[in-house]
């Protein structure tokens, strides 16, 4: 089991500073998308079984995808006044 690679070290880190909560969902959902379509691509294939990991991250990618204009710091939420007054 001595196979680990040479690979540099990565470190995921996602800060966000805004007071804004509607920015810091933007945020972290676009940090999201990112992670997990890299995710993603560096999953292995293995066709023929369910893959609960691969699942789960199509799903996420899809609910932001289908919501891409959310992950937008100008994204309005227009339903309702989720600004509160100010
Ligand atoms: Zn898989």
């Amino acid at each position: 089991m001595d196979e680990i690679e040479n690979v540099p070290h990565r470190e995921y880190a996602i800060s966000v500073n805004t007071d804004n909560l509607q920015e810091a969902i933007a945020s972290v959902g676009s940090a999201l998308y990112g992670l997990m379509e890299e995710a993603l691509t560096a999953h292995e294939d293995h066709e023929g079984e369910d893959c609960e990991f691969e699942a789960f991250a199509r799903d996420v990618l899809g609910v932001l995808m289908r919501h891409a204009e959310q992950l937008s710091a100008d994204a309005v939420w227009s339903d309702q006044e989720h600004q509160g007054s100010g």
